[in-house]
């Protein structure tokens, strides 16, 4: 299907190739009078033709991204404007054929196809020039306009042939095609123009010598930009590398992976990233001091860059002796395995005084981690091959290790989820003289996630995320003014855009504090709803990452089931018809039957305990 698609594209492209190959030279033999030049003429069209040569190949070039400012263009309307069609058809041909004759590596097609497009500016340019007033061989200030218009159909007629070929070749859609070439073309086009009219002007006066002068200055502005680019490419590849080993620093590893991890959702592509520390550095730099260490550092990070150059991969130096690696279109096991021979490749490797090393050899830890749909940033994926890496530290080192959520790879932080419970309820206090409502959900609703997560199977790292992240959700109506968030009755439109914002006012605060980075998630997107129909992105499904599905569940239900301004009390049974109705639309289906469950036997307890009441009571 593909292939088919790929051959009909080309046969498109053909067809448009030829097409405007054909006008081109029919144009220019058409309105060409093919009228008998002069010696001199010759001579003025063989210099132009020379001159357009010599600044085709010292181009002006401009940072960033290496566009240039070629003269072509400046000298063929010059020679319109002074000279008038025939002539500068002449040029246009002789240059052609000394263009063709220079650069022999290209196909003779694109040659043909390049002298067609350009007969076609040049015609019609000249006639749009004579047909709006403008008078060959003056320069004129009341020939401004139709300088101004012929330089404008010469720059559509270039855009347009263009951007047809782009839009065939590629398959690209008309708006995107047009809007980046006009936007990198105008201000070129419109120098052009200007560059055009210094031009008549010298050659006004001095046919020759006008022209020698023109070549000279923009053959000395081209090496002087040339110099400029040159520095400007150096200095911005410094900014992006490590001094040290020459790879990627983190600053630009990052900038690479957020685009890679962006792709990769849009196309639907797997994407794993490797984060790796070399073991017992510090010993091996005790041992021999920092500038061997150095030199090893340098080495392994050749030896890294080589290996991942084959498999099409980025590496970085991520920290002192941390690495990374970004592996698009792997997933966690090809990436695995690459990264387990990658370990013995690197133990198998001598590396002056390793066998002083625990190990005998060089070896590293390696964690790995695979984006998926639900991943919200690059710093939660970085953190998971982290985490990854440090489960391979503690079990003995040289190891590389899959990230797994339900691995218990944060036992010391649940120590101290208490202490980061009461931080985090500390914070909220202030609710309790602007809004107790708000402070009274947030602890329910922390309630019900220290009894959820129980329930569900999450790790010790979710779990604790889940928790502090349901105390902390509404944090953001910190900023929401006390009347909206008080208002008895239904809240206005304004009203309701204005509390909608709380979860960006949220994650603005949560993320003010590291300690906190993992609970932005479910701050941000905790009324994102499951078809989508959400805020503050409209995410769906997998899109939203699983906790904030799960809190969205709970923050509902409290919802339903207690008293607010403007929402009428839901009983327990008649929430958890709701929950039904509403699963698979607002809430994720998977978690609804196990937070009723949950329910169920929280008021089974409830009804026990109270008929424990009575009967020691009576
Ligand atoms: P582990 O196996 O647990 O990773 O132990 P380690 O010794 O490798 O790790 P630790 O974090 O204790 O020490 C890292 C060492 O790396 C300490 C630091 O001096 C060294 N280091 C960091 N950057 C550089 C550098 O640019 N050059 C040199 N020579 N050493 C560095
Ligand atoms: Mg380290
Ligand atoms: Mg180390």
């Amino acid at each position: 299907m593909r292939e088919m698609k790929m051959q009909i594209l080309k046969l498109t492209t053909n067809k448009y190739l030829s097409l405007v190959t054909i006008i081109g030279i029919v144009s220019f033999i058409t309105f060409n009078h093919f009228s008998l030049h002069s010696k001199y003429e010759w001579l003025i069209i063989f210099a132009l033709a020379g001159a357009i040569l010599i600044l085709n190949h010292y181009p002006i070039l401009l940072p960033p991204k290496g566009n240039s400012l070629s003269m072509d263009s400046s000298i063929f309307l010059a020679s319109l404007f002074l000279f008038g069609l025939d002539l500068t058809l002449g040029v246009l041909l002789i240059n052609s054929i000394l263009f063709a004759f220079t650069q022999r590596k290209i196909v003779w097609w694109k040659h043909v196809f390049n002298f067609s497009i350009y007969s076609i500016m040049i015609v019609s340019a000249y006639y749009t020039f004579i047909f709006t007033g403008g008078k060959i061989g003056f320069v004129q200030l009341n020939n401004s306009f139709p300088y101004l218009l012929s330089l404008s159909i010469y720059f559509a007629i270039n855009v347009l042939l263009i951007s047809v070929y782009f839009i065939i070749a590629a398959a690209e859609s008309l708006v995107t095609v047009f809007k980046g070439i006009i936007k990198e073309t105008i201000a070129t086009y419109i120098s052009s123009l200007m560059l055009s009219l210094v031009l008549v002007i010298l050659m006004n006066k001095e046919e020759i010598f006008g022209l020698t002068l023109f070549t000279c200055i923009a053959f000395l502005l081209s090496l002087a930009f040339k110099q400029h680019f040159h520095l400007f490419k150096e200095i911005s590849e410094k900014a992006n590398k490590d001094f040290l080993t020459g790879l990627n620093n983190h600053g630009y590893f990052k900038e690479i992976l957020e685009k890679e991890v962006t792709a990769a959702k849009e196309n639907d592509e797997p994407l794993s990233i490797a984060i790796l520390d070399i073991d017992d550095f510090k010993k091996y730099n005790d041992l021999y001091g920092h500038i061997q260490g150095d030199q090893l550092l340098q080495e392994f990070g050749a030896f890294l860059k080589s290996e991942a150059d084959k498999a099409n991969y980025i590496v970085a130096r991520y920290g002192g002796e941390e690495f990374a690696i970004a592996m698009p279109n792997t997933n966690r096991k090809a990436a695995y395995s690459f990264m387990n021979e990658l370990r013995k490749k690197a133990n198998d490797t001598y590396y002056s005084g390793v066998e002083r090393l625990p190990y005998g050899c060089f070896s590293f830890s390696c964690g790995i981690a695979e984006c998926e749909k639900e991943t919200y940033s690059i710093s939660e994926l970085l953190n998971k091959a982290d985490q990854a890496m440090y489960a391979g530290k503690n079990q003995g080192k040289n190891l590389v290790q899959i990230y797994n959520a339900n691995s218990q790879y944060t036992v010391q932080n649940s120590v101290c989820l208490e202490k980061e419970t009461e931080e985090a309820e500390y914070q909220l206090k202030i609710f309790l003289s602007k809004d107790v409502y708000t402070y009274r959900h947030s602890k329910r609703v922390y309630q019900y996630a220290v009894n959820f997560s129980r329930m569900l199977q999450l790790s010790d790292h979710e779990r604790k995320t889940l928790i502090l992240g349901a105390l902390v959700h509404d944090i953001g109506k910190i900023e929401i003014p006390r009347e909206i968030l008080t208002k008895k009755g239904k809240l206005d439109e304004h009203e309701w855009e204005m509390m909608k914002k709380h979860v960006t006012y949220g994650k603005e605060i949560v993320s003010t504090n590291k300690k906190l980075e993992d609970l932005i998630p479910l701050v941000e997107l905790h009324h994102e709803r499951y078809d989508g129909k959400g805020y503050p992105y409209g995410l769906a499904g997998k899109s939203i990452p699983k906790l904030a599905r799960i809190l969205c569940i709970m923050d509902s239900f409290d919802a339903m089931t207690t008293e607010r301004p403007y929402q009428k009390t839901k009983t327990f049974q008649e929430a958890i018809v709701e929950l039904r109705e509403c699963s698979g639309k607002q809430f994720d289906p998977q978690f609804i039957e196990p937070f009723i469950a949950m329910i169920k036997e929280l008021e089974d307890l409830g009804e026990e305990l109270e008929k424990e009441l009575v009967t020691v009571n009576s």
